[in-house]
């Protein structure tokens, strides 16, 4: 008898030709996680198989597990020969088992098997009725309850015998890499380490840049910036971070340009420097934070002016979120806590009295045309710097 863990994906499934290209990616995702525990991994029919793990740093895989992009579903098995006596006996295990996990009185429970190997003797609703007696042999007290159990016990028949009861929720979504590669603007606020996370889940790999006003805005600002990629860094590896020295554009803005229109001018920049890094990096798209109406920057009118200042694809994946739909996941993903710790951001430093609402584009562009916008943005690259945060 020993410990295994069968692992489902899920999109892949609807993929035509392209199918191995996405296999081949989750394969290399899950062994480049799981080396560390000496596992090997195999691919038999559309699903894969952990082997040759420790059982003792199985609540370690099963973390990792749940982190890894286009896993669907998995679940610790045993994995036993294909006689009824082997299979009986790892049935009993793992009633057994969930009977002390759920802890009380009056258990129902349901056995659900499936044959794939059409030539063991004894079809399904003939195993499963068979292994059900095995159960309550064992365990008079449990009941059987086909509809609504407490916990069901499946029996997989193939090359061996699989039998199992959880199904942990992995984290869905496209492998790592397979859609491309995109830079994450990355403030220390809620928002766009969830924008990040969502188009991770899609497949992109992320660089990500941060904007800093130093000394306006503190070490501890930028702490916190490293701590949200680390956390980032669990779901999709190792994060490069270009940290942007953005205060001498800042006070260019301040003294040269309309105050209301402050806000606005920040964010075409912001835009124009991260355009420039992700060419630099051969990076074809940038994600954004951004939810429509969310802040006087994200109305139609200011999103209109910030998209026309690049031309890469932008992607806001939370552009039709509430704020409280993108709390549920920063929270869900382990983002919200340093999130909200208190530090000053560069945006809110400098911050106009009554910003515009509905900037006009040429307005905008006119105030640019104030400032040796090229110039500015090569001075601030020239003094920002490239870290790698590990997970
Ligand atoms: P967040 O929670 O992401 O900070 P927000 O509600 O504070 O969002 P804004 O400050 O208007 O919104 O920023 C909108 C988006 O612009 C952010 O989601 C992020 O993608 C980007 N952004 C804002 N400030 C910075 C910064 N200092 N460095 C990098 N990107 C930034
Ligand atoms: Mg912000």
């Amino acid at each position: 008898m020993k410990k295994i863990v069968l692992i489902r994906y899920g999109e892949i499934h609807l993929k035509g030709q392209n199918r191995p290209f996405f296999e081949r990616a989750l394969v290399n995702s899950i062994k480049d996680q799981m080396k560390q525990y000496g596992a090997t991994v195999e691919r038999t029919q559309g699903r894969y198989y952990l082997r040759d793990f420790q059982e003792s740093d199985y609540s370690e895989i099963r973390e990792k597990l749940r982190k890894i992009f286009g896993i669907h579903s998995f679940s610790p098995a045993y994995e036993t020969d294909k006689d009824m006596e082997s299979i009986s006996e790892m049935v009993r295990t793992v009633a057994k088992e969930q009977i002390e996990l759920l802890g009380k009185d009056g258990l129902t429970f349901k056995v659900d098997c499936k044959r794939a190997d059409k030539r063991f003797p004894m079809n399904s609703m003939a195993l499963a009725a068979e292994l059900g007696g095995v159960v309550l042999d064992a365990y008079p007290d449990l009941k059987v309850n086909i509809h609504d159990p407490d916990f069901t016990i499946f029996v997989e028949i193939r090359e061996h015998a699989l039998i199992y009861s959880e199904k942990v929720m992995g984290s869905q979504g496209m492998p790592k890499g397979t859609s491309g590669k995109a830079l994450l603007l990355l403030s220390g606020g809620i928002d766009s380490p969830v924008a990040g996370y969502m188009m991770a889940k899609r497949g992109l790999s992320l660089q990500a840049i941060h904007y800093h006003s130093f000394p306006y805005t503190s070490e501890r600002a930028k702490e916190k910036v490293i701590s949200l990629a680390k956390e980032m860094a669990q779901y999709m590896g190792p994060i490069k971070i270009h940290m942007i020295h953005f205060t001498d554009i800042q006070m260019t803005i301040y003294e040269k340009c309309p105050e209301e229109q402050l806000t606005i001018l920040m964010r075409v920049f912001m835009m124009k420097i991260a355009e420039k890094v992700a060419k630099d990096n051969s990076l074809s798209a940038l994600v954004t934070g951004e939810s429509l109406a969310q802040v006087a920057s994200q109305t139609l009118d200011s999103l209109a002016v910030t998209n026309s200042a690049v031309d890469l694809p932008v992607f806001r994946p939370l552009i039709g979120m509430d704020k409280l739909e993108i709390i549920d996941i920063a929270n869900r993903i382990g983002t919200y806590e340093t999130s909200i710790l208190p530090y000053e951001d560069c945006c809110t430093v400098f911050v106009p009295k009554h910003p515009v609402t509905h900037p006009r584009k040429e307005k905008i562009f006119k105030s640019l045309k104030l400032l040796d916008v090229d110039a500015l943005i090569e001075d601030a690259l020239s003094k920002s710097e490239t870290i790698t945060v590990e997970p």
